[in-house]
């Protein structure tokens, strides 16, 4: 088994209508290792600054995440704020400040490279690209993105796109990168830029999965405790592709599997701000709710 994930490790200032949290510890990485922890023991490649809490690096390690990739810079973490409208689905980014990840050149430790996944979670293109020439041969590459990057750089992502098998991105993502409305239409313009899945995740509607061969429908848990809605789109590719690793195949039926995990794990982080969730979350936990997605859409 073996799943390398590179991302962002941040510091996060999070507004939701009821409450701020400010420096909260967030970021593409972090929300995916941790998800996808409960599988499988991921390994991290990133870069942190020296105000990242020690903590968090110690919960990573309790986890059973190998964060020999990840770098600790003299500097300070990269930092988002966002903030949440009553429609939890609308989200707004008030700053990002990339600091330490500013000119940051991953190092990959020699074992990382024969990773049978690797999952280029949202950051840097160039970096995401930078990774895929140092892995040997992974069976299986997943990229997600943000329209931070669609917007400052999109050539780059297009780049990416051509060499990975799997692609995330929500709704608002997928429209913005194609210009199309529909979104099986721009799923379909999507897989002819290389990727042969695209997931397009839809907030508290579930996620879409679209190839050349069939079409699937993962539902939202339906949830009536939606504190903090960060993270969840990364928990979801965390939770997807740590099932994968710990199957090791990737057959439609697995797929399936897969995406209840992925939004299993994704229903848990909203629950509360951060990564509070999921430090507590158990494995327990997470296959009753598995079960209780089985009761939702069988009929
Ligand atoms: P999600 O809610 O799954 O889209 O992910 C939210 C996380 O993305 C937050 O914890 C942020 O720290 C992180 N993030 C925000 N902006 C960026 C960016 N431009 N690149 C990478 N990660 C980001």
């Amino acid at each position: 088994m073996s799943l390398v994930i590179v991302g962002t490790f941040n510091l996060d200032t999070i507004e939701t209508p009821l409450e701020r949290r400010e420096r909260i510890v967030g970021g593409s990485g972090t929300y995916c290792c941790l998800a996808a922890s409960f599988f499988t023991r991921p390994r991290i490649v990133g870069v942190v600054g020296e105000d990242f809490p020690e903590v968090t690096l110690r919960l990573f390690k309790e986890k059973g995440i190998d964060t020999e990739g990840l770098l600790v810079k003299p500097g300070k973490t990269f930092f988002w704020e966002g903030r949440y409208a009553e429609d939890p689905n609308k989200r707004t980014t008030i700053a990002t400040e990339v600091n330490v990840l500013k000119g940051f050149r991953p190092r990959i430790p020699e074992y990382y490279r024969d990773a049978d996944i690797l999952f280029l979670a949202n950051i840097d293109p160039d970096l995401q690209e930078d990774i895929c020439t140092k892995m040997k041969n992974p069976r299986l590459v997943a990229m997600d993105t943000m329209n931070y990057w669609i917007q400052t750089r999109k050539e780059s992502l297009l780049n990416v796109l051509e060499k990975v098998d799997v692609f995330f991105a929500n709704d608002e993502e997928v429209r913005m990168l194609t210009g199309e409305l529909n979104l099986i239409t721009a799923g379909k313009r999507l897989l002819e830029k290389g990727p042969t899945l695209v997931i397009i995740k839809k907030g508290e509607h579930g996620a879409i999965f679209i190839t050349e061969d069939f079409a699937f429908i993962v539902p939202a848990y339906p949830s009536e405790c939606v504190v903090d809605p960060t993270g969840a789109g990364d928990s979801f590719g965390g939770g997807f592709l740590g099932y994968l690793d710990r199957v090791q195949s990737y057959k439609a039926k697995d797929i399936r599997q897969a995406a209840v995990y992925g939004s299993v794990l994704a229903s848990f982080t909203i629950e509360q701000f951060g990564i509070d969730r999921l430090r507590s979350l158990s494995s327990d936990e997470i296959d009753r709710r598995f079960e209780e997605f089985q009761a939702l859409v069988t009929f």
